[in-house]
This record gives C-alpha cells, sequence and structure tokens, in this order.
C-alpha cells in the first residue's frame, strides 16, 4: 500500500459501502481499514438511485448525520452517480438537488451499462462534456470502458478547462489489458493538457480500500508527472478540495 517507495496515497475517493448491496462492508469497517493504512481521506460514494442495487434517496439526504472524522480519518459524503443521457443530466432527482448538493461533498459520475444504454463515440463525448458543466461533479470515473468510447482527448482537454478530475479504477486496471491500454491513452491525454487525475478502488470490501498497486504500476510505467496525481501529495487533495469549495460557492 504506502510501504513501497515511489508515490504514496492519502485518499481514496470512489469506495462503497453495503447501502449498495453488491458492497459488503461497513462505513466503519472501511475507516478503520483506512486509519490503519495511512489514509487520511476516505470518499464514501454510494451508488445514485437509478442503479439497481442503490439505496433510496434517503440515504443522500441523511448523510448529513454521519460524524466528519471516523476512527481520525475524514469521511466524506459523496456519490457515485450515474450520468443518464447525452444531456449529461445525473440521478439525482431534480426535486431534491438542493438538499443532496447541500450535503454532498464528493461527486464521482459514471457511465454504467445498466442505466446508459452504449451509444456513439460522439454521444459518450457529449454527455462527459455536459455533465462537467455541473459544478458539482468532482471526477469522470472509470471512463475506459470499450462500450463506452468517447473522444479522449476532448474530454481531458475540457477537464482541465473546468477544474476536474479523470480516475483511474483500480478495479478496471485489474480487469485486464484492454483496459489498461485504454488507460494508457486516456492518461496520455491527460499529460498533454495537464489534467489532473485521481487513483482510487472503486472498492466494494473494506480490504481493498486504498490498494493501489496495479494503477501505481500502471502510471510509473508510462512515467506519468507525479504532480497531477491529485491524491499522492496530502497538499494536492487539499488544494484541490479548496478549489471544488470556492466552485460550488461553499464555505467552510
Ligand atoms: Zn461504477
Ligand atoms: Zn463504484
Amino acid at each position: 500500500m504506502n510501504k513501497e517507495t515511489g508515490m504514496c496515497f492519502i485518499a481514496d475517493m470512489h469506495t462503497h459501502t453495503l447501502a449498495s448491496t453488491h458492497a459488503y462492508s461497513t462505513i466503519t469497517e472501511n475507516a478503520v481499514w483506512c486509519s490503519k493504512n495511512g489514509i487520511k481521506y476516505l470518499g464514501m460514494t454510494d451508488h445514485g438511485i437509478a442503479m439497481q442495487d442503490s439505496p433510496d434517496t434517503w440515504h443522500f439526504e441523511n448523510l448529513r448525520i454521519l460524524p466528519d472524522h471516523l476512527e481520525g480519518v475524514r469521511v466524506f459524503k459523496g456519490i457515485e452517480a450515474d450520468i443518464m443521457n447525452t444531456a449529461g443530466d445525473v440521478d439525482i432527482p431534480r426535486e431534491l438537488e438542493h438538499i443532496y448538493y447541500g450535503i454532498l461533498e464528493w461527486v464521482n459520475v459514471s457511465m454504467h451499462v445498466q442505466t446508459f444504454r452504449p451509444s456513439s463515440k460522439a454521444d459518450h463525448t457529449k454527455a462527459y462534456l455536459n455533465v462537467l458543466k455541473n459544478k458539482f461533479v468532482d471526477v469522470i470515473s472509470h471512463s475506459e470502458s470499450p462500450k463506452f468510447d468517447y473522444d479522449f482527448d476532448e474530454v481531458a482537454k475540457a477537464c482541465a478547462e473546468f477544474g476536474r478530475l479523470i480516475e483511474v479504477n483500480v478495479c478496471r486496471v485489474e480487469r485486464g489489458a484492454v483496459q489498461t491500454e485504454r488507460y494508457k491513452r486516456i492518461l496520455e491525454c491527460c499529460e498533454k493538457h495537464g489534467t489532473r487525475i485521481i487513483v482510487n478502488s472503486d472498492a466494494h470490501f473494506y480490504t481493498h480500500i486504498g490498494a493501489f498497486e496495479p494503477a501505481k504500476k500502471l502510471l510509473e510505467e508510462i512515467g506519468f508527472p507525479e504532480k497531477l496525481v491529485i491524491n499522492a501529495s496530502e497538499a494536492r487533495f487539499l488544494g484541490y478540495i479548496k478549489e471544488r469549495n470556492e466552485r460550488i460557492g461553499r464555505n467552510v
């Protein structure tokens, strides 16, 4: 985890709890693991309501009762929202937007085959470009899927312009050569445009949190600049948090 030389990660901002029914750990188990393994910032990002296994809207509306710190770990109340269409709408009900966005401290957005029918490269590109117009969105998650091909260059450029992040998702890197190759191409575009990235586990069980070795190996293999990896430095990570709070007009 953080014991090897090279990049040292202090945050994992894409993790699930058993509120997503195909995940199996509680938020407390996740936090205990983080505190023992050098992960100081934890994003609790269960699925948005369009996914079959997702919690009810009540889950998100009630997140405010959670403490900011558990076991000394800063827990960010987040979501992995689904991108629903080319307009870039996400599965946050319009009438509840003010409640969700008033509470959420971190927003990952993803395309899943269950909630977005794979379409053309142009449509996927359009969806990503439009979702970036939503100021609450922090990260485009696991975008390497061949089912959702898109213009890597154009989206990386837009992320740099809008100050948003592209995720290297460890679960996906572990899926094999196709995903890894696509990540290499995405990362090339990120380097070209100075787009910042974040490495996340997408853990569905606590022992996977912060287990970033496969992604770290990939970044090192291609010589990706560490200065663009926001969770490999506490200062960079907190700098991004400050920036996102300014962007959404939240005083902290
Ligand atoms: Zn996902
Ligand atoms: Zn996920």
